[in-house]
Order: C-alpha cells, then structure tokens, then sequence
C-alpha cells in the first residue's frame, strides 16, 4: 500500500491539471448511505418511484417525502477527511483543478472546494415545475408538495434523476477537465452510472491538445467497472487514503 501511495502522490507531483469524478462513497464516511444497495432498493424505495420523472409524476409527495429525508439527514452530518483532502489538493493546483461530483450532498463545497461541477444537481437547491426557476433552500424544511414562490406551480428537487440529461454547461465544463487533465482521481463512485463514469475513459483518451493520456487513480472499497482504466488502485477507505496521498504530496 505505501508504494501505491508513493506512486499516487508522484503522479500528482508531475502533474499540472487534475481533475477528479467523486461519488456516493466519498460522502459514506459522513453518514450519507450510498446508493447500489444489494437488494436493487435505494433506502427501501423502487428507484423509478422516487428518482425518475415518472415517479416524480405519479406520487410528488412520496418523492419530496424521500428527498426531505435526504436533506434531514444531510443537515446533521460534516464532511469527512476525504472531503477536506481533496479540498487541500485544489489549495495546491488553484485553477488547474475541477472536482465533477455526483454527490448532491453539498459536502465537498461544505469542506472548502471551490471548483466543483455537480453533474447531478443539488439537494440543497428547488427547481420550479411551472415557470424552471432555480433556487438555493439550502436544508430548511420544504414540507410534502412544496409551491414555487414565485408562480405557485409545483417544485421538484434540483437533481438529475434517471432518465434525464445532464446539465449541459456544467457537463460540458466536466468533460473539458476530464480531457485535458494529466491525473484523474476517481473516489467512491461504482462507475455505473452514465454519462457520468464515462469521464474515466475519456481521461484516458489521447489528442492535439493532451499528447499523452491522464493517469487514473482510483479510491475505493473494492474493484469496480473502472478498475481497469485504473492505473493505481488504491483499495481501502476513501477518508484515509487521499489524505495520506495528500500528506505524502508534501
Ligand atoms: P454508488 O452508491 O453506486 O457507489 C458507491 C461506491 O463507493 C461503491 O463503489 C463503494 O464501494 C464505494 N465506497 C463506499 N464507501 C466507501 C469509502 N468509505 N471509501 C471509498 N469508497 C467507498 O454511488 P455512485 O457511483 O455515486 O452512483 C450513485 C448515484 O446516486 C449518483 O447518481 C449520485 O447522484 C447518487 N447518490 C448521491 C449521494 C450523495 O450525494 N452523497 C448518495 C447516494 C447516491
Ligand atoms: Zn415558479
């Protein structure tokens, strides 16, 4: 293990642009429960009934009941060391670092990260059926079938759900880091969800503009669908590997 992490954090020391794809696992040490539970339920739910359009259609008040949850829980709970290592890495790169989540929790930016692209929106913000605006309602209580201030009509959670695209500017933003970063790390995400996971193989990818591919590091429990773009695995704890390799960065 120490070798990997030697091998991590000279990689990073040659790099000059590094980007990062965090998932659920990233956000595990602080209590928020991932999402691949065995039993193909997410926290006891159908994921078509609680987080598709559809879903959203037949019963708004069982999918704000399941998203007030996730808010409440996120309210009482802090960002873990992973959080705070990666939020020290970007002190080191400043511009030249961009951190894509797919977490909606809000926790990396709650540990100091600044760049971040959230490729699948945020509990923290409502989106409004009616007239589309967008509003920040951090975690305060929003009730069952919460109405838009301004218009009246229906909110819905600001969060990609299955089925639906990605937002494009933010998404394009990803894909742009993916390409041209010389480190991709890839923390706590089963790399199953797409588009999402396809900036792993896009990091790998050579052109004009990066002659040479980017370095994949993975951080996570065990093996997943990226492990073999992986060119470092780092198998263990999120919150106690990237702050060692950060450490180790000097
Ligand atoms: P996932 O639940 O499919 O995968 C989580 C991964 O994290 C697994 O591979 C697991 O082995 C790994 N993991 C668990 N604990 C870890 C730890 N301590 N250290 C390192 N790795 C650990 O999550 P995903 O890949 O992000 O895809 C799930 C989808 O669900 C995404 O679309 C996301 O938007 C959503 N989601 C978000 C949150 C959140 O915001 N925190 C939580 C659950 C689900
Ligand atoms: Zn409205």
């Amino acid at each position: 293990m120490e070798a990997m992490i030697e091998q991590a954090a000279n990689a990073l020391r040659k790099a000059q642009r590094v980007a990062v794809l965090t998932g659920a696992g990233a956000s595990a040490e602080s209590g928020v429960p991932t999402f691949r539970a065995s039993d193909g339920l997410w926290e006891g739910h159908h994921i078509e009934d609680v987080a598709t359009p559809d879903g959203f259609r037949r019963d708004p008040s069982l999918v704000w009941k399941f998203y007030n949850a996730r808010r409440e829980n996120v309210s009482r709970v802090q960002p873990n060391p992973a959080h705070i290592a990666l939020a020290k890495l970007e002190v080191r790169f400043g511009g030249a670092f961009t951190l894509a989540t797919q977490n909606v929790d809000g926790l990396h930016q709650a540990a100091g990260s600044i760049n971040v692209l959230e490729v699948h929106g945020s509990l923290r913000r409502t989106r409004c059926t009616g007239c589309r605006c967008i509003e920040d309602r951090e975690l305060e209580p929003l009730g069952e079938l919460p109405e838009c201030p301004r218009c009246g009509a229906l909110l819905r959670p600001d969060i990609v759900w299955f089925h639906e695209s990605l937002p494009e500017r933010i998404w394009q933003e990803a894909q742009f880091a993916a390409a041209m970063c010389d480190v991709l790390l890839v923390v706590g995400t089963s790399a199953v969800v797409h588009p999402a996971a396809s900036l792993i193989p896009i990091a790998r990818q050579v052109h004009d503009d990066r002659p040479t591919r980017a370095t994949v590091i993975e951080f996570n429990l065990t093996k997943t669908d990226a492990s073999d773009y992986a060119d470092i695995g780092l198998y263990g704890k999120a919150g106690e590997l990237l702050p060692r390799v950060v450490e180790r960065l000097g």
